[in-house]
Formats: structure tokens, C-alpha cells, sequence
């Protein structure tokens, strides 16, 4: 790829990352440590640059999603721990031994799989055992009508596995204010505690512990498990904006994300702009078309929310259909526009700002997915 900032791309400035580090590092207890999350290339960040970085900080565990994201940080020369939070398949088990990469259980099931691997070659693998205590997703059911305790004491058997620690995840943290979910909350942290508890009562050794993601670190500080799992909020944003939380914590969002002028033409009252002909001018119009669409990760839900971009300094709102390649915007209050202007669609120009929560509003969706899409065709500069 041509890195160059000719068509559409994203400048990530590290420092800020670092800030939020330490302003998330300050937030939580102080016997907590930070496990960065920085999988899907560090929402859209990129991995291995935000890890580096965050090594040099003093975060020595790290959690991905997948084997590849893992090897990508070995291949990178990171250090740290490295802990994945979903599923392996069988073909890839060699590496998690190879490459020193802790693998979560999710079951009794693949716990048995994974340890008949390594008592097959003669190792021990390195795991974090998941429960699931509220989240209805991964991990063995630990919950009031559902509570299989007897299945996580079972793993602990399973001679193949080194079971260096214990987790479980929120659905809920976020919206502590709303109804019933601060209690479903705590709920989640009784029924975690509950399970630290029995096997503890059994001599078991579980090992490391940690329940908080970026929310639960937020609004549930007072924790003192052994890490908080971090990630949307390392680079600066909340999921959403709207969210009311606890405790303030001020960020700094990292990513700025830009395009530049295609073409400009005014063109009359009554002119169809884009694909479905659903945007129709009402007054003769200064339309621009930018060089970037959907392909880049500009979401075409987002299109017809009044979502708006800088160019020089102003407010633009975008019409028509947003296009794989392409967007317009109405631009008939910028003077002087040509080719080549630089129109910023996430990040400050002068006075106004556009967050990235405008442009999750706007395609309904979170933070986290809007710079999960941003694509791998927009080249990343750091600074
Ligand atoms: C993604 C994820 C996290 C990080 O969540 P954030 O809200 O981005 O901090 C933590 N734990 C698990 C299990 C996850 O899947």
C-alpha cells in the first residue's frame, strides 16, 4: 500500500494513549493492575504499536481474541503476558505453548481437548479459566438457577492445564444508573466472589483474578481483583457518550481520522445527489464529494443523520447515500474549496469538533464498532 494521506487515513498520537493509561491506572485500586485489551488491532488502533507503548508504561498482561492477534503481539517482541479471551481451535494449540500465550477455558470440554493436547506432548499449557456469572456468552455457568462449580473444580483436574487464573466478564457495568442493572452488577460480583470463595475452601490455587472491563473499572473501583481488562477506554473514548458514570475520569481520545477533496460543483435547486436518488437539493448547493465510503469503515447506516464533517474549519452535514469509495457533503457555506482540502471526519479543526460519538449515533451503533470498521485500506500514522 502507497502510505500516503492521499485518499482517506487515520493519525494516532501514542502519547494520548499513554495518558489514558495513566489516568485509567490511577483510576482503579491501587493493589489492581491494567490488562490492556487490544484485540481487533486495538480497535482499529493497531496492536503491536499500542502495546509497545503501553509495555514501556509497565502493562505486562495483554488480552486478544484470537491466536493470530496473540502471535502478532510475539512476532512484534512483546513480553508480557498474553491471554486469549475466546476460543483456540485444535490445529492451533502448538502455538500457545511455543509462543507463551494463555489460553482462557470456556469449558469443561475444551479444557479436557486442550489438556489431552499437552499431556499428549509431554507440557503443561498455561490457562485462565472463565465462569460465566451474568454475561450469557462464554464460560462455565455460574449463576443462581444454574451453578456448576463442580465443573470448575473439575478442570483444575485435568493434568495438562496449568490453571494460573480465574475471570468472568459484566453485560451490565456500563449502565449502572438504569433500572435494575447496577444489582445485576453486583449480583455478578457476588456470584464471582462466591466461586473465589469455594475453591479456595477446597485448597484450590486459583490463581489471578479479574472481572472488571473498561466500565466496570469506571464505575466499579473500589475492586480489588488482581487486574482490570481495559480497552475501549486506553484510547480515549467511552462506548457511548450518553452513558452516565460514576466517577469522572477525562480522556483523551488518540485517532483523528481524515480524508481529502475529490471534486467540487455547485450545482442547482432540485439535483438528485447519489445512489437511490433519495437526497434531493432544496436551494442551489456546493456539493463535494470526498474520497471515502463504507469500504473504508464509513458506515452507510450513518447516512440521512444529518452526520456532520469539517472542511476549513466548518460544519458540513453529509447527503445522499454514503458510497463504498465516496461521501458527499453540502459545503455551500465554505469559501475556496479545491481538490486536495483536507476534511476531517473524527477529530478538531479550530473551534469545532466531530467525536467519533457522532458518528456511532448516527449509524446506531457504539464507539467500539465505528472504529472497529475503520478499514485496513486507511494507512495509520503515528505520532
Ligand atoms: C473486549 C473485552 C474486554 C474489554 O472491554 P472494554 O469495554 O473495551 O474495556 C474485557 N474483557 C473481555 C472478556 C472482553 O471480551
Amino acid at each position: 500500500m502507497l502510505e500516503s494521506k492521499s485518499r482517506s487515513w487515520v493519525e494516532i498520537d501514542l502519547d494520548k494513549i499513554r495518558e489514558n493509561f495513566k489516568v485509567m491506572d490511577q483510576h482503579i485500586h491501587k493493589k489492581q493492575k491494567v490488562m490492556a485489551v487490544v484485540k481487533a488491532d486495538c480497535y482499529g488502533h493497531g496492536d503491536s504499536i499500542v502495546a509497545k507503548i503501553l509495555e514501556e508504561e509497565g502493562v505486562d498482561f495483554f488480552a486478544v481474541s484470537s491466536i493470530d492477534e496473540a502471535l502478532n503481539l510475539r512476532n512484534a517482541d512483546i513480553k508480557g503476558k498474553i491471554l486469549i479471551l475466546g476460543y483456540t481451535p485444535a490445529e492451533h494449540f502448538h502455538y500457545l505453548h511455543e509462543h507463551n500465550i494463555t489460553q482462557c477455558v470456556m469449558s469443561y470440554e475444551f479444557g479436557k481437548s486442550l489438556s489431552d493436547y499437552a499431556l499428549s506432548q509431554n507440557i503443561k499449557i498455561e490457562v485462565h479459566i472463565k465462569v460465566d456469572t451474568g454475561m450469557g456468552r462464554i464460560g462455565i455457568p455460574c449463576q443462581d438457577n444454574n451453578y456448576q462449580i463442580d465443573v470448575v473444580k473439575s478442570i483444575y483436574d485435568l493434568d495438562g492445564l496449568s490453571c494460573a487464573g480465574i475471570f468472568s466478564h459484566f453485560s451490565v457495568a456500563d449502565t449502572y444508573d438504569r433500572g435494575t442493572d447496577e444489582a445485576y452488577t453486583m449480583h455478578q460480583i457476588e456470584l464471582y466472589q462466591k466461586v473465589l470463595e469455594e475453591l479456595k475452601a477446597e485448597g484450590i490455587d486459583y490463581g489471578l483474578t479479574h472481572l472488571q472491563n473498561s466500565y466496570g473499572a469506571i464505575n466499579y473501583p473500589e475492586l480489588d481483583y488482581d487486574y482490570s481488562r481495559i480497552g475501549i477506554l486506553l484510547v480515549g473514548n467511552a462506548s457511548n457518550d450518553s452513558q452516565k458514570l460514576k466517577h469522572e475520569v477525562t480522556l483523551f481520545p488518540a485517532l483523528v481520522w481524515k480524508t481529502n477533496v475529490a471534486c467540487v460543483k455547485t450545482v442547482p435547486k432540485g439535483t438528485y445527489i447519489g445512489y437511490g436518488r433519495n437526497y434531493l437539493t432544496e436551494k442551489e448547493t456546493k456539493v463535494v464529494t470526498v474520497s471515502c465510503g463504507y469500504a473504508d469503515g464509513m458506515n452507510r447506516q450513518a447516512s440521512h443523520h444529518h452526520l456532520e464533517v469539517l472542511l476549513h474549519g466548518k460544519r458540513c452535514e453529509i447527503i445522499g447515500n454514503i458510497c463504498m469509495d465516496q461521501f458527499m457533503i453540502d459545503a455551500s457555506e465554505v469559501d475556496d474549496v479545491h481538490t486536495g482540502d483536507v476534511v476531517t471526519i473524527i477529530g478538531t479543526e479550530g473551534t469545532e469538533t466531530i467525536k467519533i460519538d457522532e458518528l456511532s449515533r448516527a449509524a446506531n451503533t457504539i464507539n467500539n464498532e465505528s472504529f472497529c470498521l475503520i478499514s485496513k485500506r486507511v494507512p495509520r500514522f503515528y505520532k
